[in-house]
C-alpha cells in the first residue's frame, strides 16, 4: 500500500529494533522532562521522525502501526501528497496575510468545500479558526448572537476541548477540568443515549434518554433560554459512544421546535472518519452549526464552523476572528486532504476498515469476556472493557494494560471513556490491510496475555 503513503514513500511495515521507547527516545525524552510544563503529556514517547501512510518511524529506528491518527486527525495519512504538495506551494508564496487584513482565496475555497460537503442543501456559511476548541466558542458566540439567548445545554461524557468555555462543556473531571475553574457559566448538562449502561436495555435507550434530556432541559432551564444545544454525534473522548438510535433525531426536533441551534461537533468524527462526510448524515441530521477541525487539513492546524448562511452572519463585522484563523498554509493542506478523501474514496476505507475491524473484534469478544462493548462506526471503533460482563464495573486497569502491551510490540493504541475502559481505534483511513490486520493480531495476542 506504499502508494497511499504520501511523499516520503515510508515502507508501510512495523519493524521493532528496539525496546519502545528506544534509547535515543529516552534521552530525548529526559531533556522534554527537563523543559516542558509537567501538565502537557503524551501517550507513547517514542519521538518521530517520520509517518505517513499507516506508520509511525521514530528516532531508534522502530516502525510503530499507526492506530491513533495523532487523535484522529491524519485521516489522509500524515504526509499526504496532495496536503504536502499544496501547503509546500503554498509556504512559498506566502505564510501570512491575516485574513482580516488582506485575505486569499484559499480561504474563500475552503468555505466553499465546507458548504458542499456538509450535510443540507440550504445557504451555508463558514469562518475558520486554529484550533477545535476555538470553533466550539465560536459556535456558541454564533448562537447567542443569533438567539439573543445564554444558556447552553450539552451532554454526559461529552468532550468540546480545553479552554475556559469549552472545558464548561466538557463533561470529565480528571484531566481536563481539574483545578482549572471557575468554569464559564449558562452551561447545562443533561443525559445522553449511553446503550451499552442505560438501566432499561439499549433499545429502549434512544427515545428514554431524549424524554429524560427534554424534560430536564424544559424543567431546569427553559427551553425559551437556551441559545444552542451541542453535541458530538459520535461521542469521541468521553468513549466512542453513539447515541441509539432515536436520540439525536428527537433532540434536533426539540432544538428546531423551540428556536434553539442545534449543533453538531464534528470535530472528532467528520470528514470520512465515520464512513460519511460527517457522522449526523447517519441518522439524516441536518444541524443548523457544524463545527470541524481535527481531520480537515491533513495535520494541519485548521478549524470552523459552518451552518445555515442567516445564523452565521448575525454576529457584527468585527465580531469573529483571529490573528491566525484560517492560515493559507492550513487552508492549502485543508484542499489537499479534502482532494485526497475524494480521489481515494476514503469513506469507502473507513467502511471497509469497520468491516474488518468488528469482524476481528467480535471474534476475540467470544474468547475474552473483558471486551464488553465492540462499537462506533468507520475508522472510529473502541471496545469497552469491563471487569465482568454481568454487572458492567468498567476495567480501566485492563485498558491501560493493553494499550501498554500494544505499545511495547509496536502498535499504537489510544484509551478514552469517562472511566478510562475504553481502548479506541483511530487509524489513518488510508492505512493498508495488511497493517491492519497485524495490528488486531498484536490486541489480540495481549488480550490472551491479559
Ligand atoms: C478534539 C476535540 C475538540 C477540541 O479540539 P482541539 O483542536 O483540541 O481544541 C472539540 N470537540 C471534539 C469532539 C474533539 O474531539
Amino acid at each position: 500500500m506504499t502508494e497511499l503513503s504520501g511523499g516520503s514513500a515510508l515502507p508501510q511495515e512495523r519493524r521493532v529494533v528496539t525496546a519502545i521507547p528506544g534509547p535515543k527516545s529516552l534521552e530525548l525524552q529526559a531533556r522534554r522532562t527537563a523543559t516542558v510544563a509537567g501538565g502537557v503529556g503524551s501517550v507513547l514517547p517514542v519521538f518521530t521522525t517520520r509517518a505517513g501512510g499507516g506508520v509511525i518511524e521514530d528516532v531508534d529506528g522502530n516502525s510503530l502501526i499507526d492506530f491513533g491518527s495523532g487523535i484522529a486527525v491524519t485521516s489522509v495519512g500524515a504526509s499526504a501528497e496532495a496536503v504536502v504538495r499544496r501547503a509546500s506551494a503554498q509556504l512559498a508564496n506566502f505564510t501570512h496575510t491575516c485574513f482580516m487584513v488582506t485575505p486569499y482565496e484559499g480561504y474563500v475555497e475552503v468555505c466553499e468545500r465546507l458548504a458542499e460537503l456538509t450535510p443540507g442543501d440550504h445557504a451555508k456559511k463558514s469562518a475558520l479558526f486554529n484550533s477545535g476548541a476555538e470553533a466550539v466558542e465560536n459556535a456558541v458566540k454564533i448562537a447567542r448572537a443569533y438567539t439573543k439567548r445564554q444558556a447552553v445545554v450539552v451532554f454526559d461524557h461529552g468532550y468540546h476541548g480545553r479552554t475556559n468555555l469549552t472545558m464548561a462543556l466538557t463533561a470529565k473531571n480528571m484531566p481536563y477540568k481539574h483545578g482549572f475553574g471557575p468554569f464559564a457559566p449558562e452551561v447545562y448538562r443533561v443525559p445522553v443515549a449511553y446503550g451499552y449502561r442505560w438501566p432499561t436495555g439499549p433499545e429502549n435507550c434512544g427515545p428514554e434518554a431524549a424524554a429524560q434530556a427534554i424534560d430536564q432541559i424544559t424543567k431546569q432551564v427553559g427551553a425559551e433560554n437556551v441559545a444552542a444545544i451541542i453535541i458530538e454525534p459520535v461521542l469521541g473522548e468521553g468513549g466512542f459512544i453513539e447515541p441509539a438510535k432515536g436520540f439525536l433525531p428527537a433532540i434536533v426536533k426539540f432544538a428546531n421546535d423551540n428556536g434553539i441551534v442545534f449543533v453538531a461537533d464534528e470535530i472528532q468524527s467528520g470528514f470520512c472518519r465515520t464512513g460519511q462526510w460527517f457522522a449526523c448524515e447517519d441518522e439524516g441530521i441536518v444541524p443548523d452549526l457544524i463545527t470541524t477541525a481535527k481531520g480537515i487539513a491533513g495535520g494541519l492546524p485548521l478549524a470552523a464552523v459552518t451552518g445555515r448562511a442567516e445564523i452565521m452572519d448575525s454576529a457584527h463585522a468585527g465580531g469573529l476572528g483571529g490573528t491566525y484563523g484560517g492560515n493559507p498554509v492550513a487552508c492549502a493542506g485543508a484542499l489537499g486532504a479534502i482532494e485526497t478523501m475524494r480521489e481515494l474514496d476514503l469513506n469507502a476505507k473507513a467502511k471497509r476498515i469497520e468491516e474488518v475491524m468488528k469482524g476481528r473484534l467480535a471474534v476475540m469478544q467470544e474468547k475474552f469476556p473483558v471486551i464488553g462493548d465492540i462499537r462506533g462506526r468507520g475508522a472510529m471503533i473502541a471496545i469497552e472493557l469491563v471487569k465482568d460482563p454481568e454487572t458492567k464495573a468498567p476495567a480501566p486497569e485492563a485498558a491501560g494494560a493493553l494499550a501498554k502491551a500494544c505499545h511495547a510490540e509496536g502498535l499504537l493504541v489510544l484509551t478514552c471513556g469517562t472511566y478510562g475502559n475504553v481502548l479506541r481505534f483511530l487509524p489513518p483511513l488510508v492505512i493498508g490491510e495488511d497493517l491492519l490486520n497485524e495490528g488486531l493480531d498484536i490486541i489480540e495476542a495481549a488480550l490472551g496475555r491479559l
